[in-house]
């Protein structure tokens, strides 16, 4: 089973007496294990396709699975409760709470659910975004590149079947991009995570193993990178 299926999916948003179809038909599969990068013209539908994959927008019309569920018809409360557990999000603009620390935001989504935090889970996920000591100060006190580790750590901690990632090197130097998107093709071919990512930039998409060029709100065309950046 796919991460996620769309299926014929349609979004249509009424101005006045026109319509715009942000997605017009939009069938594909994001498969188990696979980093996809979707690119565009602004206002092509990338944001709404995200929105309508994580479950935070209803397709017109359509069909998406995520996760093998069927999100047809469910209403607001299930589905919090699936994004919460088959979902993680990172933002451009880490979306972090500044009153908290690096590893209270990290717990935070885990604690909402009424789940237990396991400590060498934690550890374990800190290790791996290289945060090291890091993740005990508030995100004020961090860079952007810290910050965005910790937004990670946050999205891998619940091991969710797909993370949705909104440019998530938007508001990065290059350098500091190029390890953050290391670090998602990495838990990508490590963890065997799923990630589909939204970009302006090519070279984020170039850390992608597939390429889906949207316009107008049609899949215009998709390639494959076997070249992806390899990971150590
Ligand atoms: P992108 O992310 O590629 O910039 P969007 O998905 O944000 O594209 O938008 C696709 C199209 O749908 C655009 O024409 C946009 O103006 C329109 N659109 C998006 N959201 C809304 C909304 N809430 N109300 C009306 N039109 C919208």
């Amino acid at each position: 089973v796919s991460a996620v299926q769309m299926r014929g999916v349609e979004k249509i948003y009424h101005r006045g007496s026109t319509s715009v179809a942000a997605l017009a038909g939009v069938d594909i599969d994001f498969e188990r294990g696979t980093f996809t990068a979707v690119m565009g013209p602004s206002g092509s539908g990338k944001s709404t396709l995200l929105h309508c994959a994580a479950g935070l927008d209803q397709p017109t019309s359509g069909k998406v699975l995520l996760d093998g569920v069927d999100l047809t018809g469910k209403n607001e409360t299930e589905l919090t409760m699936l994004r919460r557990d088959r979902i993680g999000f990172i933002f451009q603009a880490f979306n972090l709470l500044p009153a908290l620390t690096g590893e209270q935001n990290i717990v935070l989504p885990l604690e909402l659910a009424g789940r237990k935090v396991n400590k060498a889970r934690l550890r374990e996920v800190v290790d791996s975004v290289g945060l090291g000591e890091r993740v005990k100060h508030r995100p004020a006190e961090l860079s952007g590149g810290q910050q965005q580790r910790i937004a990670i750590a946050r999205a891998l901690i619940a091991q969710p079947a797909v993370i949705f990632a909104d440019e998530p090197t938007g508001a990065l130097d290059l350098r500091t991009a190029r390890d953050i998107l290391s670090l998602l093709a990495q838990s990508v071919h490590q963890l065997g995570q799923t990630i589909v990512m939204v970009t302006h930039d090519p070279v984020a998409a170039s850390y992608a193993d597939r390429v889906v060029f949207l316009a107008d709100g049609r899949i215009a065309t998709e390639m494959y990178r076997p070249t992806a950046h390899a990971v150590a």
